[in-house]
C-alpha cells in the first residue's frame, strides 16, 4: 500500500477552500434572496457537480448559504492535496492514525464569537427546505457531536434533522454510534448533550464519514486528515468539543422518553423515507463566527453522495484485503447511490476465488447489496468498463450468488415488498430493510484459449505521439472532387 503523501492541503477551513474554489471557477454567486423553500435547492442541483454555489441573503437572511463545495472525487482529493489513486490509501492511513485535538480556552474559538441565548430557529438560521415532499426545513450538513456518557470519548456522525418550532427539532439516528450514545443517556433517565457543528472545513465533514468501530472520535480522523491536531473548544453549556473554526454551532440535548414524529424526507436513494416517530434535540444555545456562512447539502446529489461513499470505500478496501490481498481497488457507484453496488477490482489467482470475495464484501456492510468483481484490466471506477466486463466474462447460471432474507439498507424502498404486513403500514423497525444480496463474478478464467479473452488493443495506442502524428490546423479540400 502506497502511503499518501502529504502535500499543502487546500483546504485548512471552509474559507480558504471557498476562495479556491473561487478562483478556479469553481464557485456561482447566486443573486440575493433566493428562497429557501426548493428554490435554492435546485439552483444548487443545477450546478451539482460543477460549480458550488453561494447564496448572499437567501429570503433576505443576514447568514449566507454554500452548497456543492466536495461534489467532483477530483475535489476532494485536491482539498486532501492527494491524486484520486492515493485518495483511498490516504483516509485509510487517517483512520490508523488518528491526531488527538488541541483544546482551546473558552474565549478564543471562532466558533463562540457571537453567542446566542434566546433562540429562534426560524429566524437565526437560514435553514433550506429542498425537496417537493420534504415536511419542513432541515439541516442536512450538520456534524452532531456527542460523548459517550460513560467514558466521554466524542462520536461525530451526520443526520437529517428536521425543525419542528423556534428551539426543537428532530432527526434520525439509524443504528450506529450517535444512537448507542443516546440510549445509555436514556437508560439512566438522562438527556444527552451534543453539539452541531455547520460549515467545517471538507477534510472534517469527510472525517466526520469513516466508518469506525464506537469510541473513536471522527474529530481525531480529521486532525490526521490535516496533518495537525484539529483545534476544538467546549461547549458553553455542555462538555462537548466542537471545531473551533465552525462557522455555526448548535448547542443542545436529546431529552430521554421523548419522541416526535419526522419526516417524509427525500434521502440518499432518491426516494422519500416515511414519517416515523423519532428523537428529538431541544436546543439550549447557537454560537457562531462573526458574519457565518451556512452549509446545506442537497439530498441525493453529489456531495451526498461522495460524503458517504469515499469514507466507505477506503474501509471496504482494508477490510477486503486483509483476506484477500490481490484486491487493488474498490468503488461504490454513484449509480448505485454510492452505497448499494460494489466494483471490486482483484488479481485473481484460483477459480473459486471471486465468490469467496463476494461473499467477504456482503459481510462488510449492511447497505452492500450488488457486488461485481472484475480483473484487473478493468477500470472500477468506469461504470462502462464494469458493464463491459459483466457482458463478456460473466454467465448467469455459472457465475451468479443470490442470497435472499439478509440485512439491507432501510432506506432501499425495494426491500419493504419483502415483508408483507396486513394494514400496508411500514414493517416495524425489526423487520426494516430485509433483502437479498447479489454477486456476480464478472472475472474471465485463468486459463484460456488462443486469445478469446485478451482484450484487442492496437499496438501503440498509448504511446503514440499525437502531434508527431497530425499536422497543426491541416485541411483537405474534400469538396473539389465532386464539383460539377
Ligand atoms: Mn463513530
Amino acid at each position: 500500500m502506497t502511503q499518501g503523501t502529504a502535500s499543502p492541503s487546500r483546504a485548512h477551513d471552509l474559507r480558504t477552500w471557498l476562495d479556491h474554489l473561487q478562483s478556479t471557477d469553481r464557485l456561482a454567486v447566486a443573486r440575493e434572496n433566493v428562497p429557501l423553500q426548493h428554490h435554492l435547492a435546485a439552483v444548487a442541483k443545477r450546478l451539482d457537480g460543477k460549480q458550488a454555489v453561494f447564496f448572499p441573503a437567501p429570503d433576505g437572511h443576514r447568514i449566507p448559504v454554500v452548497s456543492g463545495f466536495m461534489s467532483r472525487r477530483e475535489w476532494i482529493a485536491e482539498a486532501l492535496g492527494v491524486s484520486c489513486q492515493e485518495l483511498l490509501p490516504r483516509f485509510r492511513q487517517a483512520v490508523d492514525q488518528p491526531l488527538p485535538w488541541c483544546e482551546l480556552e473558552a474565549g478564543q474559538a471562532r466558533c463562540q464569537e457571537v453567542v446566542l441565548e434566546d433562540i429562534d430557529l426560524h429566524r437565526q438560521l437560514p435553514i433550506p427546505t429542498h425537496s417537493e415532499h420534504d415536511s419542513g426545513p432541515y439541516l442536512t450538513a450538520g456534524l452532531l457531536i456527542a460523548r459517550n456518557p460513560c467514558t466521554g470519548v466524542q462520536n461525530v456522525s451526520i443526520h437529517r434533522i428536521q425543525v419542528h418550532t423556534h428551539d426543537r427539532m428532530a432527526l434520525l439516528m439509524l443504528p450506529r454510534h450517535a444512537l448507542t450514545y443516546y440510549r445509555m443517556a436514556e437508560e439512566r433517565g438522562e438527556a444527552l448533550p451534543v453539539a452541531i457543528a455547520i460549515g467545517v472545513d471538507p477534510l472534517t465533514m469527510l472525517a466526520s464519514q469513516a466508518i469506525t468501530p464506537i469510541d473513536h472520535d471522527e474529530l481525531e480522523i480529521a486532525g490526521a486528515l490535516h496533518g495537525s491536531p484539529l483545534p476544538v473548544v467546549k461547549c458553553l453549556s455542555n462538555d462537548v468539543r466542537v471545531p473551533a473554526d465552525a462557522e455555526i454551532i448548535i448547542e443542545g440535548h436529546i431529552p430521554p422518553g421523548i419522541r416526535e414524529p419526522e419526516g417524509p424526507f427525500g434521502e440518499f436513494p432518491k426516494y422519500y423515507s416515511s414519517r416515523e416517530e423519532r428523537e428529538i434535540i431541544v436546543v439550549d444555545r447557537i454560537t457562531h463566527r462573526r458574519a457565518p456562512i451556512f452549509h446545506t447539502i442537497i439530498p441525493a446529489e453529489m456531495e451526498h453522495l461522495l460524503l458517504g461513499a469515499i469514507p466507505r470505500e477506503a474501509s471496504l478496501l482494508a477490510h477486503l484485503q486483509r483476506s484477500f490481498p490481490t484486491v487493488d481497488d474498490v468503488h461504490l457507484s454513484i449509480g448505485g447511490v454510492g452505497r448499494y453496488h460494489l466494483f471490486i477490482k482483484f488479481r485473481k489467482q484460483r477459480e473459486g476465488e471471486a465468490k469467496n470475495l463476494i461473499l467477504c464484501a456482503f459481510g462488510a456492510h449492511y447497505d452492500i447489496k450488488h457486488v461485481v468483481v472484475v480483473d484487473n484490466d478493468v477500470d472500477v471506477h468506469n461504470p462502462q468498463q464494469v458493464e463491459w466486463a459483466i457482458a463478456t466474462r460473466f454467465q448467469a447460471d455459472r457465475d451468479l450468488v443470490v442470497i435472499g432474507g439478509a440485512q439491507g439498507s432501510v432506506l432501499d424502498p425495494s426491500t419493504t415488498l419483502s415483508v408483507q404486513t396486513t394494514d400496508g403500514a411500514p414493517p416495524p423497525p425489526h423487520l426494516q430493510g430485509i433483502g437479498a444480496k447479489m454477486g456476480l463474478d464478472a472475472t474471465k478464467p485463468l486459463v484460456y484459449q488462443e486469445h478469446i479473452f485478451t482484450k484487442v488493443r492496437v499496438p501503440g495506442e498509448d504511446s503514440i505521439d499525437l502531434e508527431q502524428e497530425i499536422i497543426p490546423q491541416a485541411r483537405v479540400d474534400l469538396l473539389v472532387a465532386s464539383a460539377p
